[in-house]
């Protein structure tokens, strides 16, 4: 049985944290390790930035040979990746030069942004192996990994988990993965979606049925709150599948949200650990909801939230107008986060809705419903097991807010029965989540 780490940017971003990621596989060795990695943090903001500065590629050049010299490692190590880099990037500014639509393509882009992971891999392998640990450097797609044509957002296919398991087990040495990075059928790179190196964690994870996953990053753990917002957050030991989930899909960004479907359906442990303090617990994200304790655990932010409001009031004892709507925004690609009704009216809250697409979607849902349609806003979302049935809490939630004058858009609850989400205008998102924070948690 393998066990898979995960290694995000910023772990990866000095030597010393190099030396440290080599100690915690050290330990490990005798469960069959198996590495994902993430591109060093801020790399992959350059790489999508070098796709219209020039200057970019130097920075991204600098960065990884300043990396290479302080590990003591060979400076040529990451040549063919900077040659190849530059000759993709010089293709693209040339193309941009003729005024061509290809230089903008999603393919493009996630083709020049799978050069973060790749040579971060290349990097840690080279590290694992001069401390004495037989590793190698993998793309994930020479491991298994085959993903559909959706650029920018892609999932894997489910050929996938058993090729991954055969791939792997043949392997005698420790394989370092990319993380974020596919390819499809065509041979054409893809990437999972920004932060999605969690999720190609939890991919490898699945197909392995490892013993468990361990995502390191810069925190020790899952906190109450953003703790860059909160210093008072406090750290969850545990926390069950459920609520981890309602926390990362509303907002806490410290997992992609799509990490913890394929672990939860094979009972296997998730734990998050800090690589700057090793010996930290951490946090366990169980299967098991009876090893967590109930009521308010966390809370999250989500901002750049848009409300689009209908009314008709011909709405009142007729049937097919939600399947209408739904229609509509799958359609138009326009995934709903929160949803209440009235009489006569729908709300509905999506997240960041592509421009073209909300445009499109008020056009035609125009046809049946006079449309208000309000962005900036932010979805404060309240997470705990039982929280939903404990009328306390809420009404304190909401009691609270009142009191400090803080306007509430929409309120939803009871869903999930362990979540509570608030729709707030943008101005008082944090606000509010301190507030709630010291009153409920703190
Ligand atoms: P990595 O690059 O390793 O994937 P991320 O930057 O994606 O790491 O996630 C870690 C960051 O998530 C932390 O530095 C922290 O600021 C942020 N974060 C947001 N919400 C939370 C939360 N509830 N608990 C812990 N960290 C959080
Ligand atoms: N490097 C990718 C990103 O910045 C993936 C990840 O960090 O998980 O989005
Ligand atoms: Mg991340």
């Amino acid at each position: 049985m393998a066990i898979v780490f995960k290694f995000g940017g910023t772990s990866m971003g000095s030597a010393e944290n190099l030396k440290t990621i080599s100690q915690i596989i050290g330990k490990k060795l005798n469960q069959k390790p198996v590495i994902i990695v993430s591109a060093i943090a801020g790399v992959t903001d350059l790489l999508l930035d070098s796709l219209k500065n020039k200057q970019s590629f130097e920075i991204i050049k600098q960065k990884h040979l300043h990396l290479l010299t302080e590990a003591k490692l060979d400076s040529n190590l990451l040549n063919a990746e900077f040659q190849e880099l530059k000759e993709l990037l010089d293709a693209v500014h040339a193309l941009r030069k003729a005024q061509s639509k290809v230089a903008d393509s999603e393919k493009l882009a996630d083709n020049v942004i799978s050069f973060g992971e790749r040579m971060a891999a290349k990097i840690l392998a080279e590290v694992l192996n001069q401390k004495g640990i037989s590793a190698k450097s993998f793309c994930s797609w020479d491991l298994g990994l085959t993903t559909d044509s959706n650029f920018g957002n892609a999932k894997p296919l489910k050929e996938s988990f058993s090729k991954i398991k055969q791939k792997i087990s043949k392997l005698k040495i420790v394989p370092v993965v990319t993380g974020f990075i596919g390819k499809d059928r065509h041979g054409e790179i893809t990437t999972l979606g920004r932060g999605g190196s969690d999720y190609s964690a939890s991919i490898f994870a699945y197909a392995l049925t490892a013993s468990a996953l361990e995502i390191w990053k810069d925190v020790s753990g899952l906190y109450s709150a953003d703790p860059r917002f909160i210093p008072n957050a406090k750290k969850i030991e545990n926390i069950a599948f459920d609520e981890a989930a309602e926390l990362s899909y509303f907002g806490a960004k410290v997992l992609h949200p799509k990490t913890i479907i394929l672990p939860l359906q094979k009972n296997i442990p998730v734990k998050i650990l800090n690589t700057f303090r090793p010996k930290d617990k951490g946090t366990t994200i169980f299967a098991n909801s009876k090893k967590v304790s109930q009521g308010a655990k966390a809370i999250s932010l989500k901002k750049n939230m848009t409300l689009i409001d209908l009314h008709s009031p011909e709405m009142i004892d007729q049937h097919g107008f939600m399947a209408f709507l739904f229609e509509v925004f799958r359609d138009e690609k326009i995934s709903v986060d929160v949803i209440t009704t009235s009489t006569a009216n729908v709300t509905v809250v999506v997240d960041k809705p592509n421009p073209v697409n909300l445009q499109n979607a008020v056009k035609k849902l125009s046809k049946l419903f006079t449309v208000t349609v309000k962005p900036s806003l932010s979805a404060l979302c309240i997470v705990g097991k039982g929280l939903a049935e404990n009328g306390k809490v809420t009404s304190t939630i909401l009691k609270t807010l009142s009191e400090k004058r803080i306007p509430i858009e929409v309120v939803s609850i009871g869903a999930s029965k362990l979540n509570m989400t608030l729709v707030l205008q943008e101005k008082y998102g944090i606000k509010a989540m301190q507030i709630l924070h010291k009153k409920l948690i703190e």
